[in-house]
């Protein structure tokens, strides 16, 4: 549906409430720059009960006159005839009964929110010390009527609306539109005009949600128009389920349209709840024990510290789960490290295993080629071992291997390599290293084995090594990694052969007629 068909079907519709008679004489009379006292008492005297409720409320503590107010003509004159046609007109909207097919809209919360928002308008107006507070009172109690006017004239839809706002919150005026086609500040403009409201009336209906558009002229209708839209604002701290925000909202715009300081803000915020409860019992609305303004909001603060609460709890969770995955991690990372360890290590010695070893000298010999320089192989070997296990047995012997590394890698520098070549036969890669400088390293290995006694339990051993170097020389003829390791065996050899504890060089010569021996 657009507009003008919601409009129309509005304005025909037998839902829409036809203005008691005399809410509408009075709107008419009190048009007239010339009214008098006396033509506004005649017209609410003319409605007995009118008059009674009306007089009731004039001798409450709301307006907390010392004497007796007894005719309307002297309510008239003592409350201003403002106060008497707000109160005679609000009393007439809140009689207004919910019509056709019982629906989501609920007349006492309306009415309720609206005598809020009222009593709220009121409330503001003094503090601006504005004439005739009264004027607002009627303001913001009727700046909602389009939502009654809408549900009434568009039950089925307006339920949609209701569900829809409840689900999901949001704006009801977009909902409206959406599911409508016009939203109620409109609508109920527009039935206020065909009221004859005057623009102090309707426009806070058109604008109170967004007073800057309104285009008045009248200060005094624009002032109508804000104090709608703030009375609305701390109406809704009491009837909607999200008071906080509603209030940061009624502050602010407090602060910025009307420059209300802090100390006034929470005067009319304080004086609410009583006045609400005052007034509500007049129109027969028991507002069933208001809560004040404080309290909601301090409700309010506890729901939210209590979901601030299971969100620091989730956090918290959150961290933990985080620091175990972190400790997974680095216990992973650990592993992988072990694993890769385990890989490229011996067990038994934790020194570099077998096929680390080859992998590191196809490198540094590839390096040395291509860098031209040199580099040397020293091969070693436990000398009698095997009576050495036979004697102190296989744990000691382990054991003394185990220490023979340490002692061994304490003499190497940082990019020399020791690994366990197989059994109780090591491997040392010198890169950067001639053959005389690998002599030197090879004896003071062999020095520092033999020198050292080794230490198991109480006991105190003696062991040595016998060695061979092996050096690969920059321009020399072209040798492979096998042939190098070959060669420091080979040297390995002579030592063994010569009476063990000792260093041996390859010296090529010696393999060429070895080979040339051993072929014929
Ligand atoms: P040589 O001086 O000629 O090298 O004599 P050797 O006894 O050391 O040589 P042989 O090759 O005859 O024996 C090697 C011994 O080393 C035999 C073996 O039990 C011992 N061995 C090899 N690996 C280990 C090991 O991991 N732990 C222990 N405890 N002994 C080992
Ligand atoms: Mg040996
Ligand atoms: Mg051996």
């Amino acid at each position: 549906m657009n507009r003008q068909a919601v409009l129309k079907a509005v304005l025909q519709s037998a839902t829409l409430p036809t203005l008691p008679s005399v809410a509408a004489k009075l709107i008419e009379v009190t048009s007239h720059p010339e009214v008098t006292v006396q033509d506004i008492a005649k017209v609410i005297s003319r409605d007995m009960a009118l008059s009674a409720k009306i007089l009731k409320i004039a001798n409450s503590a709301f307006y907390a006159f010392p004497n007796q107010i007894g005719t309307i003509n002297q309510a008239v004159a003592i409350l201003g005839f403002n106060a008497v046609r707000s109160l005679a007109l609000s009393f007439n909207f809140l009689s207004i009964k919910p019509h056709g097919h019982a629906d989501r809209f609920d007349y006492k919360r309306f009415w309720e929110k609206s005598l809020a928002a009222a009593v709220a308008a009121k409330l503001i107006a003094e503090t601006l010390e504005q004439v005739d507070p009264e004027e607002f009172f009627i303001a913001g109690l009727l700046q909602n009527i389009g939502e009654m006017v809408l549900a009434r004239a568009f039950p089925t839809e307006y339920n949609l609306v209701l569900v829809e706002a409840e689900k999901n919150g949001g704006p009801l005026s977009e909902l409206e539109q959406r599911l409508i086609g016009a939203d109620h500040q409109d609508i109920g403009h527009e039935v206020a005009r065909n009221w004859r409201f005057p623009a102090i009336l309707s426009e806070p209906i058109r604008w109170h949600h967004e007073p800057a558009a309104c285009q008045d002229d009248d200060d005094r209708v624009k002032m109508a128009v804000i104090i709608a839209h703030l009375a609305g604002l701390l109406a809704e701290i009491l009837y909607t389920g999200h008071p906080r925000d509603s209030h940061r909202e009624f502050t602010q715009h407090a602060r910025e349209m009307l420059n209300l300081d802090e100390p006034a803000i929470e005067r009319i915020q304080e004086k609410m709840h009583s006045e609400l409860a005052r007034i509500g019992q007049f129109f027969n609305l028991r507002i069933s024990e208001p809560k004040s303004i404080e309290e909601i909001l301090m409700e309010a603060n506890a729901a939210l510290s209590v979901l601030n609460m299971s969100y620091e709890q989730m956090n918290k969770e959150l961290i933990q789960a985080k620091v175990r995955l972190q400790k997974l991690t680095q216990e992973l990372e650990e592993k992988n490290r072990r694993l890769e360890k385990m890989a490229t290590l011996d067990g038994l010695t934790e020194v570099y295993n077998h096929r680390y070893f080859q992998d590191f000298l196809d490198q540094e010999m590839s390096r040395a080629v291509r860098k031209e320089t040199s580099l040397s192989l020293i091969m070693c070997d436990v000398d009698n071992f095997k009576t050495f296990n036979d004697k102190y047995g296989h744990q000691a012997g382990d054991a003394i291997l185990r220490q023979l590394c340490a002692v061994l890698a304490a003499r190497l520098r940082e990019y020399d390599l020791l690994a366990r070549y197989g059994g109780e036969e090591f491997a040392v890669v010198l890169p950067e290293t001639g053959e005389e400088e690998a002599m030197v390293v090879a004896e003071k290995l062999r020095l520092a084995v033999s020198g050292q006694p080794f230490e198991i339990g109480l006991e105190r051993y003696s062991v040595s090594m016998s060695f061979g170097v092996a050096a690969l020389v920059p321009h020399q003829e072209n040798f492979d990694k096998d042939d190098l390791i070959s060669f420091a065996d080979q040297a390995l050899f002579e030592s063994k052969k010569n009476g063990r504890n000792r260093v041996t060089r390859y010296e090529p010569k010696k393999k060429w007629f070895g080979k040339t021996w051993g072929l014929g």
